[in-house]
């Protein structure tokens, strides 16, 4: 994951352009990505797909013609969109276009201008200091705008059921590590070990810029197959060493709400739960009240709460692949939670049923805690009248979950109980 972060970093990546064709051209040699062009002009919702932006080049230059500030040493020197300029500028003409971090001295910020008519240089504070007491200035940014099309990229791994699990990462960050290219990394590994293995969900990917590359995914899905997708996580800031933060759904009462703490808690990672706000990132989208889907954000960091976040700090030393590695084990360990959490049935619902009689005992010889196994299947068969999940059973039992999940596959290898997908309806 660390080494296809650092294959895509230098990426000139904005919400289109050849940057973002790039990066997901890399992330299509591990995963097979459907690419999808919207070309400019389309209608996505409320919103138009934008100009596709190209830089050339951008620069800072003194009357010799020495670079002060040189996009070619960063792109983040530049604001992301800018228009283009060829000009001679004082330093206190300059002044306003500049972006500074003074409590940040030594990094450079990241700024865009999408959707404004504006131009910019993002510099570190000596620069800022060297361009505003001298001049005069070359100002160049040679960039057009053009009729092209924003790119964004699909995966679509089919289970035995079309339910499906949805995985959202943002693609639009040029050169910065947490945010976005540990987001897009853990999501291709997780997609490239989930084409492996027969799942009884489906799982869809999403690579799309952020904001934009959302609303236009979303207004390109018939709402039939929007309607197969019952849970789903953005990821994003994943590769940090902070603790987990999990932001809830809209609703936040969906089963990934549940399940998400239940795994923290049983991989005993300490984590931090944020109620559901419109901010964010692409969360907000998919839990607009017209798509209303239940997608939680699962993060390390939070976005603009770490000092890096948005600078040229957010490098690929920031992220680290320890970090990676436990952001993908719980990516896992959700994914497994998921495929596990069915509501049983009981099919022996007056009095207990006499679990000897069905060979349970029999199967018990190979484990060491008989005791909580068996506590573990009183709970599911009590609980199992159809109306729990597993994830309400591990509530109420305050069980492991591992625990419960053996507990599910012995009672269903001796039919004592059945697994719906779905609550049965109370009749009553
Ligand atoms: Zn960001």
């Amino acid at each position: 994951m660390h080494r296809l972060a650092t294959d895509l970093f230098p990426l000139h990546r904005s919400i289109s352009g050849e940057g973002v064709r790039q990066t997901l051209r890399s992330v299509s040699q591990q995963i097979p990505l459907t690419i999808h062009e919207v070309p400019t002009g389309t209608q996505v919702f409320d919103w138009t797909i934008p100009q596709e932006w190209r830089l050339r080049d951008a620069f800072i230059a003194d009357a010799a013609g020495t670079r002060i500030v040189d996009v070619r040493n960063s792109n983040l020197h530049i604001v992301n969109y800018s228009q283009p300029v060829n000009a001679t500028l004082s330093g206190d003409a300059l002044r306003p276009f500049l972006h500074t971090l003074p409590e940040r001295p030594h990094a450079i910020p990241y700024r865009t201008t999408y959707f404004r008519d504006q131009w910019g240089f993002c510099v570190d504070a000596d620069q800022y200091q060297q361009l505003v007491d001298g001049g005069p200035w070359q100002v160049v940014i040679d960039a057009d705008f053009f009729d092209g099309s924003l790119t964004m990229g699909d995966l679509e791994i089919r289970g035995s059921s079309a339910r499906t699990v949805l995985f959202h990462s943002h693609t639009c960050h040029p050169s910065l590590a947490n945010d976005n290219l540990s987001g897009m990394v853990v999501a291709t590994a997780l997609a490239e070990y989930l084409r492996t293995c027969s799942t009884r969900l489906s799982y869809r990917f999403v690579f799309a810029p952020a904001t934009i590359g959302a609303i236009a995914w979303l207004a390109q899905q018939p709402q039939d197959r929007l309607q197969k997708i019952d849970h789903g996580l953005v990821l994003s800031l994943l590769g940090d060493s902070a603790e987990f933060t999990y932001k809830q759904t809209r609703s936040e009462s969906a089963t990934i709400d549940r399940l998400v703490p239940r795994v923290l808690d049983d991989l005993k990672l300490p984590y931090r739960v944020r109620a559901f706000s419109p901010d964010g990132y692409d969360e907000r989208q998919y839990g607009s009240p017209g798509i209303n889907l239940n997608v939680g954000r699962i993060s390390r960091s939070e976005h603009s709460q770490f000092p890096q976040y948005h600078t040229s700090d957010d490098n690929l030393q920031f992220i680290s692949p320890e970090s990676l590695a436990q952001s993908l084990q719980v990516m896992l360990a959700i994914v497994a939670g998921l495929e596990n959490n069915r509501y049983p049935i009981n099919r022996f619902p007056f009095g207990e049923p006499q679990l000897g009689r069905h060979g349970i005992y029999r199967s018990f010889g190979t484990h060491d805690d008989r005791g909580r196994l068996q506590e573990a299947m009183l709970w599911v068969l009590n609980l199992g009248d159809g109306r729990n999940d597993l994830l309400a059973i591990a509530q109420r039992s305050r069980l492991p979950w591992s625990d419960l999940c053996r507990a599910v596959d012995l009672l269903g290898q001796h039919e004592l109980i059945e697994l719906c997908d779905h609550p049965v309806c109370d009749n009553k």
